[in-house]
């Protein structure tokens, strides 16, 4: 028997989100087992344990310039001519440094023994056999001492890290071929609506196509989801229940979108009722008011809002921090910044507001010092889904605000 979700709100009220999230939040843990990767397959994949570096990297004291190695105590006491005794590309092993001498050396090449800086080569004057340099040259200087970048069994990369571009290549560089990554978290999803047609198909008059499906298939897509395509549910009681118990029993966890209102024409709270436990109904914001979140079946259950902009709101706020907290990842919520709002409101309602966005830093835009400020799309209605398209993130309006142009608001990055 799974643990009870919590105080279920009462219905009719609009839960803010900070007070939602949370509440949320604390019945997500890891649902999913691991597997190894090979390193090229491994971006995008949450690391499933700490990692520690198995060796230092630098790996030996090397050269970071085309020059000449040598011991600055010569330099230092007066001594500007040496002889060149040795020529140490890298992937070659130099012999100690005799007195008076230095390595031809070149980057990457290791240190000789003896040697404790390298004076790049434009700073001397050198022919076939011996150098005179013209400037001073530091102890460790254009050195690249071992361990300078990782330090041998230290952490490279904690558990619940998303690997990136960068992780692959600080994997390899510490010897890595392949990684422990988290499983795919599966998720069923479908869409009700007795208007909605796939893409692909000619529309009969009243119809339109399913974009709801695509976005949020796409949206689960980028963090590593796997989609379950549970298809169209027409708007009936009895088909929606049927469809929430399949799609319950194919997944993790299941997410609809539309028929979440309160029309006669909604259904899904209705049947996440009759067949499972409502949590939570009606969220505080704007878009995405209706939203119910609850358990089918003794997985999470999301019944996102129809209206596309609402949809996609709901899921980045709400449904994206839980799934990345199911597949074990650390970083649950997009960082927020602080921005300049380039543009004037009158005072919001009760509900936080989140308002698409482009950062603009061109002049006509009243760009000052090159600091971006954030400008509305025109049309803000949650149907408008080129307000999304078009933004660059999600400008926050705290319930009863009023926006003047040059105030500071909290932005976050859509992903
Ligand atoms: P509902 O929440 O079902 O009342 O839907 C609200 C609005 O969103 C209506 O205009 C629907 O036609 C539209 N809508 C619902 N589901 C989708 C979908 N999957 N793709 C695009 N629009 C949708
Ligand atoms: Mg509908």
């Amino acid at each position: 028997m799974s643990t009870p979700l919590g105080t279920a709100t009462s219905p009719s009220r609009l839960t803010p989100l900070e007070e939602a999230l949370p509440q949320l939040m604390q019945t997500a843990s890891t649902l999913v087992g691991e597997h190894t990767l090979p390193l090229l397959q491994c971006r995008g994949h949450i690391l499933a344990n700490d990692t520690l570096a198995p060796l230092d990297v630098p790996g030996y004291d090397n050269s970071a310039m085309d020059g000449f190695a040598l011991n600055s105590k010569e330099l230092q006491s007066g001594r500007r001519n040496f002889v060149i005794m040795q020529r140490i590309p890298a992937g070659s092993l130099g012999t100690a440094l005799q007195p008076g001498t230095v390595a031809r050396i070149f980057t990457g090449a290791p240190l000789p023994p003896g040697a404790d800086a390298v004076v790049m080569q434009e700073n001397c004057k050198a022919d076939a056999d011996s150098v005179t340099v013209l400037q001073d040259v530091n102890p460790g200087e254009n050195v690249r001492r071992r361990g300078d970048d990782i330090v041998a069994g230290s952490l490279l990369l904690a558990a619940g890290h998303r690997l990136a571009a960068a992780d692959v290549g600080l994997l390899a560089a510490s010897g890595l071929a392949e990684v422990s990554v988290r499983n795919p978290l599966r998720v069923a999803l479908l869409t009700t609506g007795n208007e909605l047609v796939r893409p692909g198909v000619s529309l009969q008059p009243g119809q339109i196509y399913n974009s709801n499906f695509y976005a949020i298939s796409a949206l689960l897509q980028s963090i590593g989801v796997t989609v379950i395509d549970c298809g169209i549910v027409g708007d009936d009681q009895t088909a929606t229940e049927q469809a929430l118990l399949h799609a319950a029993e194919l997944a993790d966890c299941v997410i609809s979108s539309g028929g979440v209102s309160a029309g006669e024409e909604d259904h899904v709270r209705n049947a996440l009722q009759a067949q499972g436990e409502l949590a939570l109904w009606k969220l505080a914001i704007k878009p995405g008011k209706p939203f119910a979140w609850g358990r089918l079946l003794g997985k999470a259950f999301f019944g996102l809002p129809g209206n596309p902009v609402s949809a996609y709101v709901t899921f980045m706020l709400m449904v994206r921090p839980y799934l990345l907290r199911c597949m074990g990842a650390s970083n649950l919520h997009p960082q927020t910044y602080r921005v300049t709002a380039g543009f004037e409101l009158s005072e919001s309602a009760e509900r936080q507001e989140y308002l698409r966005v482009r950062l603009v830093t061109d002049a006509a835009a009243g760009e000052r010092n090159g600091m971006p400020m954030a400008v509305p799309f025109g049309n803000q209605s949650s149907g408008v889904l080129s307000s999304l398209s078009h933004a660059d993130g999600l400008l926050v309006i705290p319930p009863f605000t009023a926006v003047a142009k040059g105030d500071m608001l909290s932005y976050m990055p859509l992903l």
